[in-house]
């Protein structure tokens, strides 16, 4: 795995090759997805985004990691190079990888924009999107979607909320 240098997450990736996980769902459990979306109503109306980390190969996001918008934007997310390394760093040690990469759109709706979609590299992971364009950071609904995006394809897939994982329990990484 390999950090891009805009500061996005990033990986060699050979064309052709089967992407890991083609189930066409998201399995996350309630936790998880609540830790998203309080995350994405926190930081409204400035995008919102971070990772939830998995055992490797499992297809399991079990470990939420809220990141800070580097561009602290209501229009744009990007993660802090160093952040990012640290992630990773992480990640590597703990032999897991970024099941879910999360943000937030906080006036349009939870669709990856043009943008979203020519910087995503990494085929294997469930790209969620949450609007908070509704409540902003009030309680209330929120749109949580989830697509994969493989060279510029962008697929919707069924998202699944589960009570738990077994015994795991999302762990966030702890922030400075
Ligand atoms: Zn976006």
């Amino acid at each position: 795995m390999t950090v891009s240098e805009c500061g996005r997450i990033g990986r060699v990736w050979v064309p052709g090759e089967t992407p890991l996980y083609s189930r066409g769902v998201l399995t996350i459990d309630q936790a998880a997805y609540d830790a998203v979306v309080a995350h994405a109503r926190r930081d409204h109306p400035d995008e919102a985004c971070g990772v939830v980390a998995g055992p490797a190969g499992s297809d399991r996001p079990e470990r939420i990691v809220p990141m800070l918008n580097a561009a602290r934007s209501p229009t744009f997310y990007e993660f802090d190079p160093t952040d990012l390394l640290r992630l990773y760093q992480d990640m590597d040690a703990r032999d897991e990888e970024p099941v879910v990469i999360y943000h937030s759109h906080t006036a349009t709706e939870a669709y990856p924009s043009r943008t979203d979609i020519s910087l995503a590299q990494e085929p294997g992971a469930h790209y969620v999107l949450v609007s908070t364009r509704e409540c902003g950071n009030d309680e209330g609904p929120v749109e949580f979607r989830s697509f994969r995006i493989v060279e510029g394809e962008v697929t919707e897939e069924e998202v699944r909320v589960v009570p738990a994982y077994g015994a795991s329990k999302p762990q966030p990484m702890e922030q400075q």
